[in-house]
């Protein structure tokens, strides 16, 4: 067993830890103030082959394995949740779920440009009356010719205003529960299909989110992702990359927490001495530690049974429920070694607390996880 990062795995770190600090953490105060993104970075980003990271260089990525995929997600999670999460959706969502189910034309149209930074893509499988239950999907596809046209509405959907290219399920078979779902391809722009921007979220403020509209929207049959009746092994492959990525951004801004909060409890006078010195202080920042490094090593068992190309559904559950819930924790006992300067917008540390509420919501909540993972354990299938 080997826990040391290679050489080339180093060097993303070094180079993306680098970008972050420089570009991405001085301003991501702003970019939530504004609830704005910054579209120019992005692509910055994208040219320097820190978006499409693990996808091949044929389709214009980087070619990296899933470990480096996690390093990057991790020092954007320091810098700016937003950033983390357009990369979660951008690759692991969208790109990775084109690559593994698409047709060798939608892979050529779609991946080069999101893997480098180019267009923004998005997954729309959440409606206003399912969620956890996705395959209580009400849209539906109904064949008419060569074409399907696709009705209903997807809720809370990231990059709904901003993307070129949708993924969406929908109803081909409404009696078939999850084996009657399949996956589309929607292009922005097509008639019928309009999103409608979300405001003033508790977090992710610099990140696009909303609502999509389905009204008849026409596609042709060479829309279709994956074949028709497997939507639900579609959806649930993009999950698997993408809880990936959220946990690794989880690490990346407990990390991040805990570094302010070193710093701080360093320099701040209470009782005579430095706070770091009370020994209820080292609690908090001990947990912290650990609870990291945990976190950290879940992920990267879960990179390395990807790069194995082995099953890993449990484990990267594992790291999404334990991460998801784990920097929630440390972000709160970070702001605790901060006291009352924490509450202002002074340190990012609230800022951080808003944005990490999400990941014990989204990719599944943190009791779908546990489902998944007991029932793994149990040997009862999960979802189907
Ligand atoms: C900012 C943001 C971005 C998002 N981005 C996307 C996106 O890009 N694409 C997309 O498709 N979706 C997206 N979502 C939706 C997200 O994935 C869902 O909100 C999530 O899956 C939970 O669904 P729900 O909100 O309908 O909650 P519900 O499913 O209604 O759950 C409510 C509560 O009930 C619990 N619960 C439900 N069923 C069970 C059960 N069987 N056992 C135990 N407890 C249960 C849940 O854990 C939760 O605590 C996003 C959400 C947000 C807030």
């Amino acid at each position: 067993m080997n826990f040391d990062l290679n050489e080339e795995q180093l060097a993303v770190q070094k180079m993306v830890r680098e970008f972050v600090a420089k570009e991405i953490t001085p301003n991501a105060k702003q970019w939530d103030l504004d609830e704005s993104f910054p579209m120019d970075l992005w692509k910055k980003m994208g040219d320097l082959g820190i978006v499409g990271t693990a996808i091949p260089e044929e389709f214009d990525g980087s070619g990296m394995d899933f470990i480096s995929h996690a390093i990057v997600a991790e020092e954007l999670g320091y810098g700016c949740s937003s950033m983390r999460g357009s990369y979660s959706v951008n690759i692991s969502l969208v790109a990775k779920t084109i690559l593994k189910w698409g047709t060798q034309e939608q892979k050529e149209k779609y991946v080069p440009r999101i893997a480098n930074g180019e267009i923004f893509g998005c997954y729309g499988l959440t409606e206003p009356d399912s969620g956890s239950d996705a395959a209580g999907m009400k849209s539906t596809a109904e064949k008419d010719g060569d074409d399907y046209i696709i009705s209903g509405n997807k809720m809370w959907i990231t990059h709904a205003d901003v993307s070129e290219v949708s993924i969406v399920f929908a109803k081909t078979d409404k009696n078939k529960g999850a084996r009657g779902i399949t996956g589309f391809l929607v292009e922005k722009g097509t008639p019928g299909f309009t999103p409608q921007p979300i405001h003033e979220k508790i977090g992710l403020r610099a990140q696009d989110t909303g609502e999509l509209i389905m009204d008849g929207v026409r596609v042709p049959k060479e829309a279709m992702l994956g074949p028709e009746g497997k939507g639900f092994a579609v959806a649930m492959s993009a999950l698997d990359n993408a809880r990936f990525t959220v946990s690794a951004g989880c690490i990346g801004t407990a990390q991040a927490a805990l570094d302010i909060a070193k710093t701080y409890a360093k320099e701040r006078m209470q009782f005579g001495k430095p706070i770091a010195a009370h020994q209820l202080v080292q609690q908090l920042i001990a947990n912290a530690v650990v609870d990291i490094e945990t976190g950290r090593l879940l992920v990267y068992r879960a990179g390395y049974l990807k790069n194995k190309g082995v099953p890993n559904t449990r484990e990267t559950c594992m790291a999404k429920y334990f991460c998801g819930e784990m920097v929630n924790r440390v972000v709160y006992n970070m702001m605790q070694v901060l006291g009352g300067y924490s509450f202002s917008g002074e340190y990012p540390l609230e800022r951080m607390y808003r944005d990490s509420r999400i990941n014990t919501l989204y990719e599944g909540t943190s009791q779908i996880q546990q489902l998944i993972i007991g029932n793994s354990e149990l040997g009862i299938p999960a979802f189907e």
